[in-house]
């Protein structure tokens, strides 16, 4: 059977279902397509940074994400070397500790709220493309046509390997045991045990979750030949035996799940009318944790591009730039969790440059330099020579009415005006124009694209004009 959508995106995690909300908002028909049949139970991601979370206030997402969530500071983020936080330009300065399953809950309930069709126990197994779009064969027999397609379907991406997309670098080396379990050991023993261990085994350790359970943590006896297949509860409790000499008398395992340290990046994020974003597109090591995050930019960066070309009114080059703009801060990732992995080593040599990172960070300035990285709020994308926020995200400002994400959460482009004498006239379906002023914006006009970067700053209105057309396509009317 054919069913005609625009987007269909493969892979209903935290990457692939912020997508479909971003497509959604521009009313894109999106659907979602995941392998599983419920959501799964086991908890990757607990960190969420910045720019995520003020991603999601540009969406008017933020205050279900706090709710549940617990804040942290950052300072000790890079490479876990203990440091103050530094003053960071973000109204959001601190580490959001949330379960990647409340993450995913609560994206996929926005997701459906928007009317995204997300379909359970749908595997998509091959693919195939034509001028006019994208056809995808699912593993029961049914067939689906869209326009486009993304693979937003893991580390281990399907459509990636369809596509015959390279995926090079470094293939996982050690693997590691994780699950939340309960505990029979005392408080005590497991603070005492854990300390000893970490002394020379850093991929150890069990942390209290509440009510009795822990999320325990132990080196696996060698690498799976595959990954996605979970360790038995015995191979569990021998590797804390061999690890710690004691296996904390663990019990009741609510999941069980194992990990890698590969670090890889597609060569490619389109081809044609297939695109890849989040692990699909990137994988490393979880130093930092910045996975999720990285996924759920580049959906946000992705979203209204595709957007565009949906509804027909993308500018020349508009969907390649998803390409130009996110393989370089996903490279920058990868390069910093390989520079975190070798800080952590507990061998003679990178420990002494631990040591002096160390003293390094107690400058400030190279204390935010690093922190900056990991919560991505520093990323500056190539918009040419200029001001110094161009290509920049803009934090989020107070205004004299309100504040400035509180006007972003339609996914529209935005003109903010501090002089009122700017106009976005044959735009105005594409971007809204707020005449407004801010104590804390040091320019006369900045116009945002849907994701918050600033696309031009000034007061001239042939420069406007000159402007619009790049990120908005042609004038109407
Ligand atoms: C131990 C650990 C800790 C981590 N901690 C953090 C952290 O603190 N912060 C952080 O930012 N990141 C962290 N990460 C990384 C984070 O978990 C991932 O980067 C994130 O899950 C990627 O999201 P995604 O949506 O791109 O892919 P996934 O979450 O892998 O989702 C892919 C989805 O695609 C589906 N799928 C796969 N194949 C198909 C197919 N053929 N057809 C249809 N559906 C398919 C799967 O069922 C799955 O639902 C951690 C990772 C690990 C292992």
């Amino acid at each position: 059977m054919t069913d005609v959508i625009d987007v269909i995106v493969a892979g209903g995690g935290p990457t692939g279902v912020m997508l479909a909300s971003e497509l959604r908002l521009q009313g894109v028909r999106a659907v979602v397509l995941d392998k599983d049949a419920e959501p799964t139970p086991v908890v990757r991601a607990l960190g969420m940074h910045a720019r995520s979370v003020e991603v999601l206030d540009q969406r008017g997402l933020v205050e279900p994400f706090l709710a549940l969530g617990k804040t942290h500071p950052l300072g000790g983020f890079f490479a876990g070397i203990v440091k103050p936080s530094p003053t960071l330009d973000t109204t959001h300065p601190y580490v959001l500790s949330i379960p990647q399953t409340t993450t995913e809950r609560l994206l996929t309930e926005h997701a459906t709220e928007l009317g995204v069709e997300i379909r359970r126990s749908s595997e998509l197994v091959g693919l195939s493309q034509d001028d006019d779009g994208v056809t995808a064969d699912l593993a029961d027999g049914t067939r689906l046509r869209a326009r486009y397609l993304v693979g937003c379907d893991g580390g281990r991406s399907t459509v990636r390997k369809l596509l015959g997309v390279n995926f090079p670098g470094e293939p996982t080396r050690v693997e590691t045991l994780l699950g939340e379990m309960e505990l029979t050991a005392s408080m005590e023993t497991i603070g005492a045990v854990n300390a000893e261990v970490r002394k020379t085994q850093l991929r150890f350790g069990a942390m209290p979750l509440g009510n009795g359970i822990y999320r325990v943590v132990a080196p696996a006896d060698g690498v799976a030949e595959d990954r996605s297949v979970p360790p038995t509860f015995e191979e569990f409790k021998q590797q804390l035996q061999a690890t710690a000499g004691t296996d904390f008398g663990v019990h009741s395992p609510r999941w069980l799940s194992r990990f890698g340290d590969a670090t890889r990046q597609a060569e490619r994020y389109r081809v044609g009318r297939v695109l890849l974003a989040g692990d699909a597109a990137h994988i490393h090591p979880p130093l930092g944790g910045q996975g999720l995050n990285l996924g759920l930019q580049d959906a946000f960066n992705l979203g209204w591009k595709l957007a565009a070309e949906v509804n027909g009114w993308a500018p020349e080059g508009l969907l390649d730039s998803y390409q130009a703009e996110r393989h370089p801060v996903a490279a920058a990732v990868l390069d910093n969790t390989r520079a975190q992995t070798v800080l952590m080593s507990l061998e003679p040599g990178p420990q002494a440059v631990r040591r002096l990172m160390s003293e390094l960070m107690d400058f400030e300035e190279v204390n935010r330099h690093l922190i900056e990285k990991i919560i991505a709020i520093e990323i500056r994308y190539d918009f040419g020579e200029g001001h110094e926020l161009l290509g920049r995200r803009l934090r989020d400002v107070a205004l004299k009415q309100g504040r400035l994400y509180d006007l972003m959460h339609d996914g529209r482009g935005l003109l903010l005006d501090q002089t009122g004498r700017l106009s976005v006239a044959g735009w105005a379906d594409r971007v809204d124009h707020v005449v407004d002023v801010s104590e804390e914006l040091d320019a006369p006009a900045v116009l945002l694209r849907p994701d918050g970067h600033v696309a031009w700053v000034g007061d001239d209105q042939q420069e406007l004009l000159g402007r619009l057309p790049r990120w908005f396509g042609a004038a109407v009317g």
